[in-house]
């Protein structure tokens, strides 16, 4: 793409890049998404999306990002599915780099959002792949008839749970306390489910196996007691958080590291906008993710109006 400059450059590719970029394509401003290998984020490993508003039956997670994605073309955006790897905010227009391939953009917006975060305990790492997984969606399959364990006490934990169900014979939630985070219709869904039981107030402390998942040592929180349990697989639903390893250095982030915003969508740096889950450590649903891409979308123009008359 040489020395082009484009308007704007969306980094991510979920719900709240799309919607900024159907936005600001739409207002004609010349789009460049880079939206990453694994494009559409996490919704391309979810199931049923219930709550999204105008689909009363519920949509599938990569359906609804395949139509954000084809009407963010409709309006002539341009789209990479690769990953950015540095960005140097420092100096206008501002650099995005994938490699060594530059690309350059008078305004910016970090839709990066989050990914899926794991125990970091022994054995975890290395079976991956291998009896250990972090989406039910993806993996329910290779377990067809059999026992799995399921870690976490939130939505994600009892959707991966109920999903799980329609393929295993048991699944059993290990929850560190004993009080479940979850929406209570999940909650209720899960407990009614004759496959699902708890452990409460139990963490996992290794995953045991050799090439994979034999079982889990469990340890009671409250009594200090351990114990094996038997499994054929482990899938870890407690939480994400943010992909903003390129952004250390550039912009401010929290301990947790997601981007600190100025105001709604704005950073420090004027002309580059935040959107989505990167950000957001509280809402994390779609539509608060396409909500704030519109914000972002709406900010970014302001912003190129403004450079224009300066
Ligand atoms: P979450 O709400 O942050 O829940 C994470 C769970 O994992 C919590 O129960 C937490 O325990 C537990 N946990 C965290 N670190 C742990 C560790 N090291 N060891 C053991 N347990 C640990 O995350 P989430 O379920 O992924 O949901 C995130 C957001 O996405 C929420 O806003 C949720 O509403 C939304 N979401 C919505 C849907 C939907 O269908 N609408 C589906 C999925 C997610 P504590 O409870 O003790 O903190």
């Amino acid at each position: 793409m040489g020395n082009e400059i484009f308007d704007i450059i969306i980094i991510g590719s979920g719900p709240a890049g799309l919607t900024a970029t159907i936005y600001t394509s739409r207002a004609n401003l010349k789009t460049l998404l880079i939206g990453g290998v694994e494009f559409g984020g996490q919704l391309m490993l979810t199931t049923d999306v219930e709550d999204y508003p105008g689909f009363p039956d519920g949509i599938q997670g990569p359906e609804l990002i395949l139509a954000m994605k084809a009407q963010a073309e409709k309006f002539g955006s341009r789209i990479l599915q690769e990953n950015v790897t540095s960005v140097d905010f420092s100096k206008k227009p501002f650099a995005v780099y994938v490699g060594e391939k530059k690309y350059l953009a008078k305004a910016i917006i970090i839709s990066t959002g989050a990914s899926a975060k794991w125990l970091d305990i022994p054995g975890e790492k290395k079976l991956i792949g291998k009896g250990v997984s972090s989406c039910a969606v993806c993996d329910a399959a290779f377990f067809k008839g059999k026992k799995v364990v399921v870690v976490g006490g939130g939505d994600s934990a009892m959707r991966e749970a109920l999903f799980l169900t329609k393929f295993v014979s048991s699944v059993t939630i290990i929850h560190r306390r004993d009080k479940l985070r979850a929406f209570p219709i999940l909650v209720e869904r899960a407990s009614k489910n004759p496959k699902v039981s708890f452990i409460w107030d139990t963490i996992v402390t290794q995953v045991l196996g050799v090439d994979k998942v034999g079982g889990v040592i469990l340890k009671n929180v409250r009594t200090g007691k351990q114990k094996h349990l038997e499994t054929d697989g482990l899938f870890v639903a407690i939480g994400h958080s943010p992909n903003t390893q390129i952004f250390r250095d550039r912009l401010p982030l929290d301990p947790k590291g997601y981007i600190i915003v100025k105001n709604e969508t704005k950073t420090p740096i004027s002309g580059v906008f935040v959107a989505g889950d990167v950000s957001d450590w509280h809402y994390q649903q779609a539509v608060t993710a396409a909500g704030i891409g519109c914000r972002a979308a709406i900010d970014a123009h302001d912003y190129l109006e403004n450079l224009t008359n300066e």
